[in-house]
């Protein structure tokens, strides 16, 4: 039996993949009886080449995924294990991915989560300690073996685990400031450890073909691509036209079209089911490696979707990528469209405007001049302040006349929340603890609507709006430059620039990383 891995490293296979949504409840309730009977059909089906298994899918409690996904392990069939970072800091991650490993299992698919929508006795508080590119670069050190604890003097190294690490991206964004950070962000996941691709659920043909060509274009043409592929029903077109599902846009002439399909007589079924073996079609035709079936509740929906899709000529995809594309009113594309097909022309880039002032504010202008003088390394204030700090009374909080003018004007100025590990230079100068309700420092997740961010109260995305004040400068493609950054909530409570000038904190770190790598060159040459 081969492994995904295996699978994968085949370009000739086109692969087929189901999710398996968990349930709330033991293995013995009904819903979990519902799931189990169905994951068993999905084992015995030769088509199916992994099952996918979510882990509180929607910010909802459910059944550990593992759990369900024991018994399909067990029986031959691949599995892949959703592992998110909303319920757990990064000591549960990495215990979770310990025993995954432990029990067999070897797939991951590495995602941020959506924000929690519900729990016991109220709202369960989220955790996000990292996002989704600090739990990929975790799985990746696991897979080189990561330093473990030291005996007798020694450090230990742990042995190496062999996890296929999977990663989730979207580019079916309405803005540029979405969609040009959701493909930086693919990049570092790449370069952070990811080894297969999987796309958000979407609708435009287009947009499906141009993250194809971005990746080709962007050195990623190797990585395993795989569509998403969501059988829709007319009451999951309203929960995704409604916006109830963080991320997934159905536009109003998709939705229109299918609540018009779903008055006939079997409700729509047959054109759903339809609609849904055409984008099988759609991705097999663009190059992608396979298809990951959401959705679907049943084995005989799947062997439909299948039979409708193999009955296609070979070029109907072709048409179908006409037909299929519903993009929102104004929506951005990074690629021109190419005429003769309607899709994606990776040699012209779509003209978009030069310059933005958009979130371009007078304490982004003040903060910038700030740093530069106070804070780059080798200024006058900065070499005074790493004195003031390292020889006060508590060199982790600095003087205190200073750490009370820190305290005072970043309050003001960025609602610190006083983490000690500060991200303002990453971030055009917005505050990740404060303004992201995902604490998002590596990037944006995937769950804005129109910008703004999937979580009442916090306005536009602070990505979108570091995105718009780098653009000002003529400095958008360096947005990501700084990932990846996990933060060390050991300086929390601590004073943040005493972190910085006493090499304390990510910046420093990176700062000195980097100037190693400039002093070792010539030492390197010489030898
Ligand atoms: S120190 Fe932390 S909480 Fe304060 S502004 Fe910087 S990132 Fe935000």
């Amino acid at each position: 039996m081969l492994t995904l891995r295996e699978k994968l490293a085949d370009p000739t296979r086109f692969l087929v993949a189901t999710e398996l949504v968990s349930v709330r409840g033991s293995m013995a309730g009904v819903n979990a009886i519902k799931a189990r009977d169905f994951a068993n059909d999905l084992v015995a089906c030769p088509e199916i080449d992994w099952i996918s298994i979510t882990d509180n899918a929607g910010g909802n409690p459910q059944l550990a995924p593992l759990v369900l996904g024991r018994p399909i392990l067990y029986a031959g069939k691949e599995v892949v294990i959703h592992l998110t970072c909303k319920d757990l800091n990064r000591n549960g991650l990495e215990s979770e991915a310990w025993m995954l490993n432990s029990e067999g299992f070897n797939n991951i698919l590495a995602m941020t989560g959506d924000y929690p929508v519900a729990g016991n006795d109220g709202l369960a508080r989220p955790v996000f300690d990292i996002d989704s590119i600090g739990l990929i670069s975790l799985l990746q050190k696991m897979n080189l073996g990561l330093g473990g604890a030291e005996t007798n003097g020694k450090r230990v190294q742990l042995e190496k685990t062999q996890f296929s690490i999977g990663a989730v991206t979207t580019n079916f964004k309405l803005r540029e400031g979405e969609v040009i950070p959701q493909y930086q962000k693919l990049r570092k996941k790449v370069e952070s450890g990811a080894q297969f691709i999987i796309n958000q659920i979407g609708f435009d043909s287009r947009k499906i073909s141009e993250l194809r060509c971005y990746m080709d274009a962007h050195g990623m043409k190797e990585t395993p691509l795989i569509g998403n592929v969501y059988l829709l029903s007319r009451r999951v077109t309203d929960l995704f036209h409604e916006g109830r599902i963080p991320g997934v846009v159905v536009s109003k002439a998709l939705w229109e079209l299918c609540r018009t399909q779903g008055e006939s007589a079997d409700r729509g079924k047959a054109f759903f089911l339809e609609l849904a073996a055409k984008q099988v079609a759609i991705y097999r035709g663009l190059g992608f490696r396979g298809v990951y079936l959401g959705g679907v509740h049943s084995l005989p929906a799947i062997e439909r979707i299948l039979g409708i899709e193999r009955s296609f000529a070979p070029d109907d995809w072709k048409q179908f990528a006409r037909e299929i594309r519903f993009s929102q009113p104004g929506e951005f594309f990074y690629y021109s469209e190419d005429a003769a097909t309607g899709l994606a022309n990776p040699i012209e880039e779509s003209p978009r405007p030069k310059t933005s002032s958009k979130h371009v504010t007078a304490v982004y202008q003040i903060s910038k001049l700030a740093h530069t003088t106070m804070f780059a390394p080798g200024t006058a204030f900065a070499r005074w302040g790493t004195k003031a700090c390292a020889h006060s009374k508590n060199p982790m909080q600095g003087p205190a006349p200073l750490r009370a003018l820190e305290e005072v004007s970043k309050a003001v100025l960025y609602r610190c929340k006083d983490c000690g590990d500060c991200s303002l230079p990453d971030i055009a100068y917005l505050c990740p603890e404060s303004q992201c309700a995902k604490n998002q420092r590596n990037g944006p997740c995937g769950g804005t609507r129109e910008g703004r961010c999937e979580v009442d109260g916090y306005g536009d995305c602070i990505w979108l709006r570091a995105y718009e004040r780098l653009k000002h400068d003529g400095h958008e493609e360096k947005l990501l430059d700084h990932v990846p950054v996990v933060q060390n909530q050991g300086l929390r409570g601590t004073s943040a620039w005493a972190n910085l000038w006493l090499g304390r904190d990510h910046n420093s770190k990176r700062e000195a990383a980097k100037a190693e790598t400039t002093t070792s060159i010539p030492e390197l040459q010489k030898q």
